[in-house]
């Protein structure tokens, strides 16, 4: 047995139903295994120089159109209303502003790095949240974990100098082999994702951030491969791939180089001259959902979990009933 959903039911772990499609109700080993994985994330991301922070899961539109994702990412949001219902009409209010649950932490974090004024000697800034995030993906696009509504996601971001990007490579570099390591893989490959046709901001800035990653990582001395039109919205991606024990191939790493972001929030920090000056930001993910990590290690291991991942790790069975005690 090699589906995720058949190990799920026979592991009691998880199941799904009609009602939230691409939607995970956790059964208590289920949720044993998620805290697991996501317990071991977190001391990985604190020996990194992270620190974890939490943020709202619906964000208002207003903030949705500056990051740009209203423009770009729309059809894959969930949309709700404030609530304010007129009476009368039992309609939802035309003014109402509306909000969106959040596809991804960014703006949140942007938020966090705003709320007050910031300094070259706090850089690099690194946030991480296990933030919860809903796409809303087509009802046929939706598989068991592989590809879901809501998930969650270690999402993560660094505030940091141009300088400091290839340090920030290398480091996550350095997470991914120790994380994949851990869950049991051994084979994984990279790939560089450059400018997609719907994107924010001018082809300068991204021959700017395109050439900081291929450089980057060049120098670090990986190999790689290249995919036109596969970047994000606000920029270029290093994507990793790991290679699992049925000898498909999963992408689940990515680090994300922005300028677009920064320019659209005005992004600052006062540098040692006393001026101020426009961090870059860098979006970053080990794992991307947990959900489908978890999924896949499923199939990966066929249920025979690395045992400080397993929901059970020890059983102990007595020969006979007098030696019970
Ligand atoms: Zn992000």
């Amino acid at each position: 047995m090699s589906d995720h959903r058949e190990l799920a039911r026979d592991m009691d772990l998880f199941h799904f139903e009609e009602h939230s499609p691409g939607m995970v109700f956790w059964h208590p080993q289920g949720l044993r295994l998620f805290h697991n994985v996501e317990t071991f994330m977190r001391q990985v991301y604190q020996a990194h120089g992270f620190e974890e922070v939490r943020s709202p899961v619906a964000l208002s539109r207003s903030l949705w159109e500056r990051s740009g994702h209203w423009a770009k990412f729309r059809k894959g949001m969930f949309v709700v209303s404030d609530g304010a219902v007129d009476a009368e009409a039992k309609s939802v209010r035309s003014s109402d502003p509306g909000y969106a649950l959040k596809p991804m932490s960014c703006p949140a974090h942007i938020a966090i790095y705003q709320s007050h004024k910031r300094s070259y000697r706090e850089h690099p800034i690194r946030f991480m949240e296990f933030g919860m995030c809903h796409r809303n993906e087509l009802s046929g696009a939706l598989s068991g974990c592989m590809r879901l509504r809501q998930f969650v996601q270690d999402d993560a971001h660094i505030f940091c100098r141009e300088a400091d990007v290839q340090q920030e490579i290398s480091r996550f570099l350095k997470m991914v082999q120790r994380v994949y390591v851990a869950f049991g893989y051994e084979q994984f490959s990279l790939q560089i994702s450059l400018r997609p046709e719907q994107r924010l901001g001018s082809d300068a800035l991204w021959d700017r951030a395109e050439a900081l990653l291929i450089g980057a990582v060049e120098a670090l001395g990986h190999s790689y491969q290249l995919a036109p039109n596969e970047g994000a919205f606000y920029g270029p991606k290093l994507e990793i791939s790991l290679q699992d024990q049925l000898g498909r191939s999963w992408q689940c790493g990515t680090f994300q180089i922005d300028f677009n972001l920064p320019h659209l929030f005005e992004l600052a920090f006062v540098n040692e001259r006393g001026e101020l000056e426009r961090p870059v930001m860098l979006h970053q993910a080990v794992l991307g959902s947990l959900e489908r990590w978890i999924g896949i290690l499923l199939e990966h291991h066929r249920g025979i979990l690395p045992i400080w991942a397993a929901p059970t790790q020890v059983a102990i069975a007595s020969i006979s009933d007098k030696a019970s005690d």
